[in-house]
């Protein structure tokens, strides 16, 4: 059934995507594991919406906590003033994230928690009298959300393509997915020190001395769940403390439980000075993001010789309603123990990950936490074509999965259980025994 032409302008406007305008798949409730689409049909969700609902869909503490903000306080402006939610949440965080970090800056998306950190990290510089340290490194298709900044230090092609020229001074380290391409094994290769060390390369071209920050996803998502091979982290980690250069984790979408940790730093045991984060952070009910910084970037700040001019801030930055929303979501993974339900579930999913392992067109098959990417061989001629009619037909079999290019991206919400891994992929297995 078509719909009508205007439904096209809420989701990229830009794109003529004809197909999804035949049928955009209107889902109108969630509880749980499920969504129900417009017909009726329950869809298991496969992808916890878009990375973003950890403890499931409709949590009743997280609506009633959201329902009463709006009674109570609709919105506060946090320039110049706050409101004790604000507050009380700064210091959840604190708690969640180990006691890590000195201070978190609130955003209200994961672009805007990217944008800000690499403001964050120019800023320091200069705070400190390092005003040259201007150049960014990112990694070859990694992805960091949609503002010039994130799509500057990103590295997927088709997303930068129409809006140059974007950020000057930007490099990207090569990315890891090539290298781990038909790694069936469970094993993690080993080749991430070797892999880090172009780190140093791009240091020797430039000059430690011009450069700001290096900016990664510990597990990129969005460019098919690319797991770094053993030791990269680390090693990127000792290169940019040996350098002064600053390590930005982009974790909007390892954050909040992904790898069964609270975020994926913990997982790899590397510390980062920045931290991005948002989807999970409300349970996706509200828009949110923030920014974790160390203390020693704040008090960078404080003690500028002759004071800084800074000027970063969104005016829904710390919304009451999202503040309410992340304290209830962080209750809820206090109350139903959700790292220890999902590393609980966690050897259950690689199982069934690994078993798709010689059905038709897999090429590759990449899990850690619970997350998966599964490759797919292209049709010839017509990359990603091969994914997305596979998500076409799980969503009509009733199972929404994430495809980007043609790797399909599984994150369920954290509070799966066996029986919903069973028939994610007994659906999953139906679909790709018929694809063309
Ligand atoms: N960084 C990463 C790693 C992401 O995966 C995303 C979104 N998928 C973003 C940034 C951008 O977040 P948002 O869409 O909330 O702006």
């Amino acid at each position: 059934e078509s719909r009508p032409e205007s439904m096209s302008a809420f989701w990229m406007p830009f794109t003529n995507n004809r197909d999804f305008k035949a049928n955009p798949r209107l889902l109108v409730s969630a509880e749980g594991m499920y969504y129900k689409d417009v017909d009726g049909n329950q869809i298991l969700d496969g992808t916890a919406g878009l990375w973003c609902v950890p403890c499931g869909h409709a949590q009743p503490k997280i609506v009633s906590a959201v329902r009463e903000m709006i009674g109570q306080l609709d919105f506060a402006p946090t320039f110049q003033m706050g409101h004790p939610a604000a507050f009380d949440l700064a210091e959840q965080l604190m708690d969640y994230t180990g006691h890590k970090f000195g201070h978190v800056f609130y955003t209200n998306s994961g672009s805007e928690a990217v944008d800000t950190a690499l403001k964050i990290a120019l800023a320091y510089h200069k705070a400190r009298g390092e005003g040259g340290r201007t150049r960014l490194i990112g990694r070859e298709r990694g992805y960091h959300g949609v503002g010039f900044g994130g799509l500057s230090v990103g590295g997927i092609g088709p997303n930068r393509k129409s809006f140059g020229p974007l950020l000057p001074g930007v490099d990207h380290l090569p990315h890891t997915h090539n290298l781990l391409k038909n790694a069936f094994s469970r094993g993690e290769p080993d080749f991430g020190v070797e892999l880090a060390d172009e780190l140093e390369r791009l240091v020797a071209l430039h000059d430690a001395s011009t450069i700001a920050a290096v900016i990664i996803e510990p597990v990129s998502g969005s460019t098919g769940v690319l797991v770094p091979p053993k030791g990269y982290l680390k090693r990127l980690r000792e290169i940019c403390t040996k350098h002064g250069i600053l390590l930005i984790f982009d974790e909007v979408i390892t954050g909040f439980g992904r790898l069964t940790t609270p975020f994926a730093a913990d997982y790899f045991e590397v510390e980062p000075d920045l931290m991005t984060t948002a989807k999970g952070i409300t349970n996706g009910v509200i828009p949110m993001g923030a920014v974790f910084s160390k203390k020693f970037i704040h008090d960078a700040f404080m003690e500028a010789p002759a004071g800084i001019e800074l000027f970063h801030g969104y005016t829904y930055s710390g919304h009451p309603v999202a503040c309410a929303a992340a304290l209830a979501t962080l209750e809820t993974f206090k109350e139903q123990q959700i790292l220890e339900h999902a590393k609980g579930m966690q050897a259950y999913w690689e199982d069934a990950v690994h078993a798709m392992k010689g059905l038709p067109h897999v090429i590759d098959i990449r899990t850690i936490g619970l997350v998966a990417g599964i490759e797919l061989e292209p049709i010839a001629g017509k990359p990603g074509a091969r994914a997305y009619q596979a998500f076409k037909k799980a969503f009509a079999d009733g199972l929404l999965i994430r495809t980007t290019g043609d790797i399909i991206a599984l994150s369920p919400p954290l509070i799966l259980e066996k029986q919903h891994i069973d028939e994610l992929f007994g659906k999953l297995a139906t679909v790709l025994k018929n694809l063309d």
